[in-house]
């Protein structure tokens, strides 16, 4: 059983990120992250707090937007206009869910195609359905660079995803199948899910319940991807798979933390620094 290293291939990713960043200095572009954040909610200020570390490691400049709970959806749209309008930003990301009140869809829709580092707005989702894009969400491709990274091939595989969402579901199973994996994606409409979830080569959990995924639901020399950010019973960080439990079945496993989370932050780095590229006409 190995234990795949998120830190470790994020701190690859980056490296290569800030050699590339170095060489756009050099022709006087500095890569820019905008990220806004709305209302006081602890988890998107830690996951804020990353992206921005993880801008100054690589070189990038980042501006923080910490607005408060009480921002009006034209206030926050206007932001949004005057970001994609500003030439030294080149990425720009809404921390969501956004409190309530606020249209998350419509924020994201205002976010210019060239700058929408999330790969979120419904023309780059539907563009990654056709396999032709420019920016692939983070969490999804920062899970493909990981099994790359341990050469871990998805051709003919049986892959399941438990887990629909838009931003972490859906886009996972669209990238398994353009690897030519064979894809199942549960829900919790989903029939008999263990019985589904013991079929897969390739288990990908992002349910965003602690501990979920048990022994008895994986098949002997899986390969598990845990995507979950939960709290344990003793307010402990963990993930949808009951690691301790499964990992000796498994042939590959990602522990939480230091599994998939890394990934999606050197992703977001790599996604903002081909938007600078593309803005500026740079192959
Ligand atoms: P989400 O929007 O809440 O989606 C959860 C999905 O799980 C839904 O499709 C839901 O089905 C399904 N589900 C819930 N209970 C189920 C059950 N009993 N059986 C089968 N499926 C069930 O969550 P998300 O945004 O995708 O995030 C999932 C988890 O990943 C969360 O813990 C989140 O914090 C974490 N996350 C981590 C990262 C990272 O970088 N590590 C990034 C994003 C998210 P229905 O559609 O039928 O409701």
């Amino acid at each position: 059983m190995t234990i795949i290293d998120g830190k470790k291939v994020s701190a690859q990713v980056k490296e290569q990120v800030a050699e590339e960043t170095k060489q756009l200095k050099a022709k006087g572009i500095t890569p820019g992250l905008a990220v806004i954040l709305v209302g006081d909610d602890p988890a998107s200020r830690v996951y804020v707090n990353n992206k921005k570390k993880a801008c100054e490691l690589v070189g990038f400049n980042s501006v923080e937007y910490a607005l408060p709970a009480t921002t009006t959806q034209e206030e926050l749209l206007s932001l949004v206009d005057e970001l994609n309008n500003r030439k030294d930003i080149n990425g720009i990301l809404c921390q969501l869910p956004l409190p309530n009140g606020l249209d998350d869809a419509a924020v994201i829709e205002a976010i210019s195609l060239l700058k929408d580092v999330d790969a979120f707005h419904k023309q780059n989702v539907g563009r990654i359905m056709l396999g032709d894009y420019d920016f692939l969400p983070c969490t999804p491709a920062g899970i493909m660079e990981m099994l790359h990274a341990y050469d871990i091939s998805v051709d003919g595989k049986k892959c399941v995803v438990i887990g629909r969402s838009n931003i972490v579901g859906k886009p996972m199973a669209m990238l398994l199948l353009h690897e030519n994996g064979t894809v199942t994606i549960c829900h919790s409409h989903t029939k008999n899910l263990s019985e589904i979830t013991r079929e897969a080569d390739i288990l990908v959990a992002a349910i965003g319940k602690a501990k979920f995924v048990t022994a008895d639901m994986v098949k002997d020399g899986a390969v598990v991807i845990d995507v979950g950010m939960n709290r344990d019973e003793n307010n402990k960080l963990c993930g949808d798979v009951d690691f301790e439990n499964v990992k000796d079945k498994c042939s590959f496993i990602t522990p939480v933390p230091g599994g998939v989370g890394p990934m999606t932050i050197a992703t977001l780095m790599k996604n903002t620094l081909k938007a600078a590229k593309l803005q500026n006409s740079i192959k």
